[in-house]
């Protein structure tokens, strides 16, 4: 395994309409391998194949339990619900805007030897699985922001964030 350079904002490879993967050999492997060492080691809950500069229709996400889940050729079959909140990407670093995603999410996918399978999820990794296929159709977040915060109103946020979770307790 090896970690791979994480494109940022404004490289090419963030506009391109992926293609399909059609073939599951050890390439494949090696890239979801690479993927899951570098989002972990950034830190963040997803990465798509562009945004480490290979043009195909492969992400990985990790849910809440802290587990990979790896799609090929994923689309979104159902959605459910609306949730609106904090978003940001590896791709965009230091920026976060608000914006408003399906609350459910229902993904069928292949997996990295053609299997499909369906998954679902809800809150974040259902965000997360929005997020990371429009990286797959060469789009970013921020097209997609109601609104883009600045340092300022980023603190408020978190700060707000984290009091509602204090009352909650
Ligand atoms: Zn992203």
């Amino acid at each position: 395994m090896a970690l791979r350079n994480i494109v940022k904002q404004g490289d090419e490879c963030l506009q391109k309409v992926c293609r399909p993967v059609t073939e599951f050999n050890s390439r494949l492997h090696t890239l979801l391998d690479d993927m899951t060492e570098t989002l972990v080691d950034s830190g963040g809950v997803g990465l798509a194949a562009p945004q480490v500069g290979v043009l195909r229709r492969v992400c990985v996400v990790m849910n809440e339990e802290e587990e990979i889940i790896e799609l090929v050729n994923p689309e979104i079959v159902a959605t459910e619900g609306e949730q609106t909140g904090l978003e940001g990407c590896l791709s965009v670093p230091g920026r976060f805007g608000i914006v408003t995603r399906p609350y459910v999410v229902r993904v069928r996918a292949q997996d990295r030897d053609g299997n499909f399978f369906e998954v679902e999820d809800e809150d974040l990794t259902a965000r997360c699985f929005c997020h990371e296929l429009e990286h797959l159709d060469g789009h970013l977040f921020v097209e997609r922001a109601e609104k883009m915060l600045s340092d300022e109103e980023l603190e408020e946020y978190i700060r707000r964030m984290e009091e509602m979770e204090e009352d909650e307790d």
